[in-house]
């Protein structure tokens, strides 16, 4: 059997274990320490633009911690795009808030700035501004800036970016993670650079950052004393972490590249085959780094994506549908939905295919194989 080929996992750059070693010889084996400071001044020199970063242990983590610093509370509802992975609305619950779901447009599959403003209307018709506005980055696809920051700013209400998936994208010539009011990254092991299981929060000023850090590190009140005037957390990153988190970020314009070298590939065989689209960015003012390859098979076509997912699984490929709209899932589906079916049908047809940095020749040959046969037939 051919060895598996998977969507997306990180490799070694070869740099990390010098800073996992100068973790342990200098005996500053825990959260934060000299690692954790250093990541994060490259992260915000990285971004530039009035980024403040504190790194946490997961991406969770901190837009758990970016509800908290918005104030978020129980009666308080968040908007939160539906078409993600259940990772960006889980911690509303964690706040016993209300998600308020919204569907996705179909130039980015992203939140649809239309449905967003019926949204905020109707709920304020209802009775509640909400609280806060999460909108993701799919698969490193960035969202219509432009229109979804105008809208919350005409209402007032702040944006969590979820760019977990979009280290290194842009819009107009900003990287994604500058455009929140809080912004937040994943270095989960199938993102584009990775700390073994970590993640950043952006805050746009230096207070925030030390708000953030108070609470990630359980709150502990100036005192010699342990003494806590408030809910604290136990999310802030290892110093082993960061340690990994230094080692690959030397190589995040290396493995963008390859991700777009992915992207140039995919195109290339599905512009040859009918029905099929691949995933695109909406126009120039749009640098995506392809952390995915998506496609949808077009209902037109005689294939089905399911299909095609059988036949790449039976050459030892991963592919794997789309993320299923929050606003379909069980644990979510009694929350407020707004749209109609852009997303469940983007769920229907699409699928994710391997696009992992380390994807070589041979790998690429396999897939392209199954792919032309499978559609051949
Ligand atoms: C990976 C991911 C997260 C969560 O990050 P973790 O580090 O795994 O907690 C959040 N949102 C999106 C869109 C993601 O892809």
């Amino acid at each position: 059997m051919n060895e598996r080929i998977y969507l997306s996992l990180c490799q070694e750059s070869g740099f990390e274990k010098e800073y996992i070693a100068k973790a342990l010889t200098t005996q500053w084996i825990t959260t934060g320490g000299s690692n954790v400071d250093e990541f994060e001044n490259v992260l915000e020199n990285y971004l530039g633009e009035k980024s403040f970063v504190s790194a946490l242990n997961s991406g969770t983590s901190a837009i758990h911690l970016a509800l908290i610093l918005l104030g978020v509370d129980k009666d308080d509802e968040v908007i939160c795009q539906s078409m993600t992975f259940s990772a960006s609305a889980n911690p509303i619950l964690y706040q016993k808030a209300t998600p308020v779901f919204v569907d996705s447009e179909s130039d980015t599959w992203n939140i649809c700035p239309q449905q967003l403003e019926l949204a905020i209307k109707d709920r304020i018709r209802k009775g509640k501004k909400p609280k806060a506005i999460i909108a993701v980055h799919l698969y490193g696809n960035p969202y219509k800036v432009d229109e979804i920051h105008a809208i919350a700013d005409k209402y007032s209400i702040p944006v969590i970016e979820d760019s977990a998936e979009a280290l290194g994208s842009s819009y107009k010539g900003r990287k994604c993670g500058t455009f929140g009011d809080l912004s937040i990254f994943s270095f989960n092991g199938n993102k584009i650079i990775t700390t073994s299981s970590g993640g950043a929060l952006v805050t746009r000023n230096l207070s925030q950052k030390k708000k953030a850090i108070f609470y990630s590190t359980q709150a502990k009140d100036p005192a010699a004393h342990y003494q806590h005037s408030e809910i604290g957390y136990n999310y802030r990153m290892s110093n082993i972490c960061a340690g990994v988190g230094l080692g690959q970020i030397k190589v995040l314009n290396e493995n963008i590249l390859r991700r777009k070298e992915n992207h140039k590939f995919y195109n290339e065989i599905f512009d040859q085959i009918e029905d099929v689209e691949l995933l695109q960015v909406f126009n120039e003012d749009y640098q995506s780094i392809y952390w995915l390859n998506a496609i949808l098979i077009l209902p037109q076509s005689r294939k089905r994506t399911e299909d095609l997912r059988i036949e790449l699984d039976k050459e030892n490929i991963e592919s794997r549908p789309l993320w299923k709209p929050m606003h379909l899932q069980p644990i979510f589906e009694k929350y407020p939905y707004y749209g109609g079916e852009v997303a469940e049908n983007l769920f229907k047809m699409g699928l994710c295919l391997p696009s992992g940095s380390n994807l070589t020749r041979e790998e690429k040959k396999r897939i392209k194989k199954v792919i032309f046969n499978f559609f051949k037939k």
